[in-house]
């Protein structure tokens, strides 16, 4: 029998992917240790995108495993549903909220970023109704800005090619300029103050393309939301746990958004889970202390598993343990000094790098109009160089673990420009 797991004929659909493509040239991954993967040949790979934005404590990390197994052991399922509990969802929830921009924040737990964004939008909506304001649906959102594929999320993301050719998506939904504060207050007063539930901000865009805001632009929209009573939803998804050098990644500016959502570095990526942090004043209606609160009739199954939750617990300590938080703004400048070769390199448009240790870096407009998959072909040959790196629309992302060091970085000095040197 043919290798189902590298050939064409297995049934696996990989998402966002070109299944023409990728049958046939898949990377079947077997083992990861620190910032390095291997692939089922033996070869091995710097995980330069902590493999979606979220493996940030690096790969192979015991403690969690022995926490996940543990937790399996004692107690294997049983989330939150209903009044039921366990023990590490009511230890993760003081530990989140400990970490909220303000005291008494509420902890919504899920099964990922995208669930913690359809959260959110249900949150804000049903917070208004319950207020007597059952008008306030309308939600803004960022151009380029990603917030995963759920209903709500998919509609309220900024990249059109991720939301057409599903029919009409969740209505109510409009987008402002992502590097514009000034268009966010036009739009409130466009739509009408009184309509406007939230606006949606991922501090850093990363999917859309690694865009760091314009100087000021947080605090401008933040105020923006404030002054017209509209609630701020920062998606620290990608942001959150060290990526941008802080705790929940909006805490690198001075701003207090009403709800956070959190996902992927939340458990350093070894188990699913979500979480939105949500301001006291959003949630009173339904913590009214008394039998018969309004009841927000949604979560998913494995909202609080305590597997999931077992992980992040360990993560945290994790994080705490060895100074990973803030080594991501420590590392800023060294990934941006990695990089800078590329920004003179003739087939590169622009690098952007320095806020946070994410990066992005663009090809050039002829290279892109000659042909739109040179994204994915220098994906290809950074493979070859042994470094995996993630294509955007126009370039690459690379995002490694928090625990790369100088021979990481230095890797990948060497081998993207000596990727990109291929494609010529
Ligand atoms: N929000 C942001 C900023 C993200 O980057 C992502 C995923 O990449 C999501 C939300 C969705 O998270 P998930 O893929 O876990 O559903």
């Amino acid at each position: 029998m043919a290798n189902q797991r590298t050939t064409a004929s297995n049934p696996l659909w990989h998402p966002f992917a070109d299944m023409g493509a990728v049958d046939g040239d898949r990377l079947v991954l077997t083992r990861g240790s620190g910032s390095y993967v291997w692939d089922v040949d033996g070869t091995r790979y710097l995980d330069a995108t902590a493999a979606l934005w979220y493996a940030n404590l690096g790969h192979g990390r015991e403690e969690i495993a022995t926490a996940v197994a543990g937790q399996l052991r004692e107690l294997d399922a049983y989330g939150i549903f209903g009044y039921y509990a366990n023990e590490p969802a009511l230890d993760l929830a003081g530990r989140l909220a400990a970490l909220a921009p303000a005291p008494e924040y509420k902890v919504f737990l899920g099964s990922g970023g995208g669930d913690a964004i359809d959260t959110a939008v249900k949150v804000v909506r049903a917070h208004f109704a319950q207020r007597g304001r059952p008008e306030r649906v309308h939600v803004i959102g960022r151009t380029q800005a990603y917030h995963g594929t759920h209903g709500f999320g998919t509609a309220v993301g900024g990249i059109p090619a991720n939301g057409t050719g599903f029919g009409p998506l969740p209505g109510d939904v409009s987008h402002v300029p992502h590097d514009s504060a000034d268009a966010l207050d036009a739009e409130i007063r466009r739509v009408g103050p009184d309509r406007v539930a939230a606006f949606f901000c991922e501090p850093v865009i990363g999917a859309g393309g690694v865009l760091p805001p314009p100087d000021g632009y947080v605090e401008a929209v933040a105020e923006t939301c404030r002054a017209h009573g509209v609630l701020f939803v920062a998606d620290c998804v990608i942001a959150g746990f060290g990526r941008l050098g802080t705790w929940l990644g909006i805490d690198r500016w001075d701003v207090r958004p009403d709800l956070v959502t959190l996902a992927k570095g939340i458990t350093g990526g070894a188990v699913p889970l979500g979480a939105l942090l949500v301001a006291p004043q959003v949630a009173e209606p339904f913590f009214t202390g008394e039998p018969g609160a309004p009841v927000l009739r949604h979560g998913p199954t494995y909202a609080g598993h305590p597997a999931a939750c077992a992980a992040a617990l360990a993560a945290l300590d994790l994080y705490e343990r060895e100074g990973l938080v803030p080594r991501g703004r420590e590392l800023e400048k060294p990934l941006a000094d990695a990089l800078s070769g590329l920004a003179d390199h003739p087939l590169v448009a622009d690098v952007r790098a320095g806020l946070g240790f994410l990066a992005g870096v663009d090809l050039a407009p002829d290279v892109l109009a000659d042909d739109p998959a040179a994204p994915a072909r220098w994906q290809r040959a950074c493979r070859d160089e042994g470094v995996l790196v993630r294509p955007l629309g126009r370039g690459i992302a690379v995002s490694p673990p928090l625990v790369a060091g100088e021979p990481e970085l230095d890797l990948l000095a060497s081998a993207l420009p000596r990727a990109l040197d291929r494609l010529a």
